[in-house]
């Protein structure tokens, strides 16, 4: 049986207290959606937000956190002070951060248990790059980062993978649907050994330049359990239109 499919938003470092019109947006048009509806701001919304979406469907999350639960750690935010502000997810391993913060699979592993620690699903991103593509690697690449990336044991209903090909965030590519079907049963039959009884039940999400126009095509192959959206996330519009696939 398929998992319930969940529609992630990540807003990147964009947002200010006025996008709060667009949460209330998401918010009205989510009971609609036969899927699980998840908003990530930046750290500075998400208690704001959380308070918005509390009666509502719509679940707020971090798109990072600390491995430790405090400390002398400027900068960071421990996993808990996400749950503490409201938070229910957080996305850990996000291409952006392995690439911008150097971020190494070991690191995000230590994520993983710090965000299940506190309560939280853990959202671990994984993805090849247009090289490792080409050269044919790209399974071999996800393989490693999730052997790498999650923790010895994991429950489905606290982990959700994201299949994210570094070259078709925020770029305007995509694979073809048959290249995300190659991927995502790829990726559930690593799932499904490495985790049996769990593994199979786990969420894949495909996430890379996903729009409303293309929402069809790549969110209805077999074996996407629901998106991750970057930039078409920030609108609420587009956002739902997405979604709309799971109506
Ligand atoms: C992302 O950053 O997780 C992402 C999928 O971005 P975009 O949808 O903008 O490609």
């Amino acid at each position: 049986m398929q998992p319930r499919p969940l529609l992630a938003g990540n807003w990147k470092m964009n947002g200010l207290a006025a996008s709060a019109g667009e949460l209330q947006k998401i918010i009205a048009g989510a009971p609609d959606l036969k899927a699980d509806v998840l908003v990530c701001p930046p750290f500075t919304l998400i208690a704001r937000f959380a308070e918005a979406a509390r009666h509502s469907p719509v679940m707020i999350g971090g798109q990072d956190c600390h491995a430790e639960p405090f400390g002398a750690h400027t900068g960071d935010i421990a996993a808990e002070m996400l749950a503490d502000a409201g938070a229910g997810a957080v996305i850990l391993g996000h291409s952006e951060r392995r690439v911008d913060h150097h971020e190494t699979d070991a690191e995000v592993r230590a994520k993983t248990r710090a965000a299940w620690r506190a309560g939280l699903i853990a959202i671990v991103c994984v993805g090849e790059s247009r090289k490792e593509r080409d050269g044919g690697r790209t399974q071999e690449v996800v393989g490693r980062q999730l052997a790498g990336s999650l923790p010895e044991r994991a429950e489905a209903g606290r982990l959700v993978i994201a299949y994210e090909p570094i070259w078709a965030i925020g770029t305007g590519l995509t694979p073809t649907p048959a290249d995300i079907a190659e991927v995502h049963g790829f990726i559930r039959r690593w799932l499904a050994t490495r985790f049996p009884g769990q593994g199979e039940a786990v969420r894949i999400l495909y996430g890379g330049s996903v729009k409303p126009a293309n929402a069809k095509e790549l969110l209805t192959v077999p074996g996407v359990d629901g998106a991750l959206v970057g930039g078409a996330s920030l609108k609420a519009e587009d956002f739902l239109a997405i979604g709309a696939v799971y109506r």
